[in-house]
């Protein structure tokens, strides 16, 4: 008998367990003894890396985009449409128009930014999360002729390093305008660290300071004046800004909350090391869709789908699943417009980071481009 995994979310995780699963297991695919669905809500795949880069006038959307048909093998059974229901006790996931039985179920659907988690937020703030706002953002970036720059950030949110990479690329992106003089760029962080994790703390700090950035920790905004523009700490105290740029909390899909399986935020209990859903020996989950405390990042979910993949493998074949995730996360970081440095760690080992030159630079430019390689499942 036929047996159908089913993957919901068509990003970064979702395209790649889908592609490794079919080229693995290429002779059970076409003998009809395996079936591979991918349900995904938009026909497009975006690479969301590139945002930061659109916002600096340095990339544009179509470089970041393509169609998810012609990313995947071509046996995969790939349904835009959207998942309304994960039914887990009843193996199967409804969507708008169809409904889906599996033998193995894959959860990628990701994390999103809530603009409206904090009020006024969305009206007077910038964000470079999303596709349209990265867009927007340009537009402000290269009108602004001087004043506050406020950037404000919420956890948790995927890509913890791309907050440092937007306020390094924005301190270079003044200079090279001539008005960084004119600038006053403040980063704020909500906890007494200008980032969670230590040792990029105490390297950024040192950034700020050389580069005349100023900081706040123990941040946490409350409200947005957008008439005022002023920004409110929930510790009282005021900021004015003149232009607002903000990482707001993420939280998990519609469908997960919809479905009862996620937590507050609609992250998915997940084992760490093995992937799999909490009380559920059939399920996966991988990407930014878990609650595990690892970096929400393109990266954790590729290294992640590799391990989800070969213990799908194994279980199809009647093998107890026995790879284990190890938290592995590899992160490259713009350190201005023409450096960059990167770090790698996994739950044992914390991070450490490399001296930033150009050549990593290079080779997180480079990493946009592999990126579609890696998505098809030949990396
Ligand atoms: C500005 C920015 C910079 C970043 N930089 C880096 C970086 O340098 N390095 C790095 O490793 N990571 C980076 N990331 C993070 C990275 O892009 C994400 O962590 C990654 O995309 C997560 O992959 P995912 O598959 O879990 O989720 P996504 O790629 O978001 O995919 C989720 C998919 O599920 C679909 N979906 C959701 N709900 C449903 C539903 N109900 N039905 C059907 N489909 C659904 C969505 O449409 C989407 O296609 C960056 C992100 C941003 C925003």
């Amino acid at each position: 008998m036929t047996k159908r995994i089913v993957i919901v979310g068509g990003g970064v995780a979702g395209t790649m367990v889908a592609n490794r699963l079919a080229k693995s297991m290429v002779k059970e695919v076409y003998d009809g003894e395996l079936e591979i669905v991918l349900i995904t809500n938009t026909a497009q795949h975006i690479y969301q890396p590139g945002f930061l880069f659109i916002a600096f006038n340095e990339g544009f959307m179509d470089q970041f985009k393509k169609e998810e048909k012609y990313l995947l093998h071509p046996r995969i059974n790939l349904v835009i449409d959207e998942a309304k229901i994960i039914d887990v006790k009843g193996y199967k996931v409804i969507t708008e128009r169809q409904s889906f039985d599996y033998d193995f179920l894959v959860i990628a659907t990701g994390s999103y930014p809530d603009m409206n988690s904090v009020p006024g937020l969305a009206e007077a703030g910038h964000t470079f999360y999303t596709p349209d706002g990265a867009v927007k953002l340009r537009e402000a970036m290269l009108n602004f002729k001087g004043g506050t720059l406020l950037l404000t950030i919420d956890v948790p949110h995927k890509c913890p390093v791309a907050p440092l990479e937007f306020i390094f690329m924005a301190d270079d992106f003044y200079r090279e305008l001539g008005i960084r003089d004119k600038v006053k760029l403040k980063y704020t962080y909500p906890i007494g660290r200008v980032h969670s994790m230590e040792a990029i703390a105490s390297w950024a700090v040192q950034e700020f300071d050389r580069r005349g950035i100023e900081y706040e920790v123990f941040f946490n905004l409350e409200k947005v004046d957008p008439e005022k523009k002023i920004a409110y700490n929930m510790d009282g105290s005021e900021h004015p800004f003149d232009l607002l740029v903000s990482i707001p909390a993420h939280r998990g899909a519609q469908v997960i909350k919809d479905s009862g399986l996620g937590d507050e935020d609609g992250f998915i209990p997940t084992d760490r090391y093995t992937l799999k859903m909490e009380g559920q020996d059939n399920v996966y989950v991988v990407g930014d869709a878990t609650n595990l405390p690892v970096s929400k990042a393109g990266s954790t979910a590729h290294y992640e789908a590799d391990i989800v993949v070969k213990n799908i493998i194994s279980e199809v074949k009647g093998i107890p699943a026995s790879h284990r995730y190890d938290g592995k996360a590899f992160c490259f970081i713009e350190t201005g417009l023409k450096e960059a440095t990167y770090i790698t760690f996994n739950y044992e080992q914390p991070p450490r980071l490399s001296p930033p030159s150009e050549m990593l630079h290079w080779f997180k430019l480079s990493y946009n481009e592999i990126y579609w390689l890696a998505a098809r499942g030949i990396l």
